[in-house]
């Protein structure tokens, strides 16, 4: 197994068990993806679940009011606008049957051919804690859906994987285990990257081949379809930082303006600040202006900005290339001659600037920005 570190947090930014939401915004924004058609027109009224672009349905009802030049994690120049009616109406979608097809569930859960299944609700970055929260939400249906999906298919292991980050809900999960003999329960220890498939089936001695890895978050939108016939309108995410005076995990509509439900929700006790989408060492930093939540977004983690620490020269001392856990020379970023092959390799895990002692940012080198 890859060799796995601890990332170093402050102790003290601890997320809320009380979940928070925003349900109802007025407006939802959705992507326009290039290649990607508008399927309906300006005041057309819209249900939720009714395909608006191709391959992205409307998660609130209401009117179709135009377009507007927004950012996200997608990308996509122009957001179509919907004007929320707080109706609730619902389009009559497929799925939703009492009883599984197996078909669908074969091919949803990318079951063809595994033995082993893992519900993966392990959070990599420091103060994030959403796939934490899908599982603890939701973990009795997720344990009933998972023991349906057992007995239509001869898996050999079924796992629920976590971190141990609070123990009063290992134990109620436990508990609850006992009722299925056939779901085996594995509390991982904090290291970063085990949330990643290819690092977590060799933690667990499994073979990747034979082994399907589902997120808690894309477990919550398979049972939603299965079992409720529903297409995904909301989702979770944690608001979390060293200047956020109330750490958040909350439920939001997909399409809401993220910096509405920062004005409602959440509380900063500084002025100069910055806004990272994903985490601090996967992430990216954003402009919380016009930014819109969609589904990728799983965390917006906001830390006080400090003095930049100056880039130094290389000292060659190794760290990077000793931690990088696909065994790459991160140095070799610099040499045009091997940049691109690097990029291909590197899983953007943000290791090798992470433990730089001059500060060497790699990022800067992996999206292609010139240096030197
Ligand atoms: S970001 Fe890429 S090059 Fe750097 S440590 Fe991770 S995988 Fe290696
Ligand atoms: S960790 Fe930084 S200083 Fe050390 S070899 Fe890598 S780039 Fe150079």
């Amino acid at each position: 197994m890859q060799k796995l570190i601890e990332l170093k947090k402050d102790e003290n930014i601890l997320v809320s068990s009380k979940l928070e939401s925003f349900l109802k915004p007025d407006y939802v924004y959705l992507p326009i993806l290039k290649n990607n058609t508008i399927l309906v027109h300006k005041n057309d009224l819209v249900k939720i679940g009714d395909e608006v672009i191709t391959g992205i349905t409307s998660p609130v009802s209401g009117v179709v009011s135009g377009l507007k030049k927004l950012n996200s994690l997608q990308d996509a120049d122009y957001y179509l606008e919907i004007a929320n009616d707080f109706e609730e109406r619902n389009r009559k979608e497929a799925g939703g049957k009492k009883k599984l097809n197996q078909e669908s569930v074969l091919n949803i859960l990318n079951l063809k051919g595994k033995k082993n299944l893992v519900l993966n609700a392990i959070d990599d970055e420091v103060y994030v804690s959403t796939e934490n929260f899908y599982l603890f939400l939701y973990y009795d249906v997720f344990l009933e859906l998972l023991d349906e999906i057992t007995s239509l298919f001869s898996l050999e292991n079924i796992y629920v994987c976590l971190k141990a980050s609070s123990s009063e809900n290992v134990s109620k999960l436990m508990s609850d285990l006992g009722m299925y003999p056939n779901i085996i329960l594995k509390v991982v220890p904090d290291l970063y990257l085990l949330g990643r498939p290819s690092f977590l089936t060799s933690y667990l001695n499994l073979n990747m081949e034979e082994t399907s890895v589902v997120a808690a978050s894309e477990f919550y939108d398979i049972y939603n379809y299965l079992k409720r016939g529903r297409s995904k309108r909301d989702m979770l995410m944690t608001i979390s930082g060293d200047v956020v005076k109330n750490p958040i995990v909350v439920q939001v509509k997909i399409g809401t303006p993220l910096a509405l439900v920062m004005k409602e929700l959440v509380e900063i006790t500084e002025d100069d600040v910055l806004y990272f989408a994903n985490g601090l060492m996967q992430g990216e930093a954003i402009n919380l202006n016009s930014f819109v939540v969609t589904p990728n977004l799983n965390s917006l983690i906001i830390m006080k900005k400090r003095e930049e620490k100056k880039e130094g020269k290389c000292l060659r001392c190794g760290l990077c290339s000793d931690i990088c856990p696909v065994h790459l020379n991160p140095v070799l970023l610099k040499n045009p001659k091997y940049a691109s092959l690097i990029k291909k390799e590197c899983i953007n895990c943000g290791l090798c600037s992470y433990i730089c002692p001059v500060y060497i940012n790699f990022n800067t080198y992996l999206k292609g920005e010139s240096h030197e």
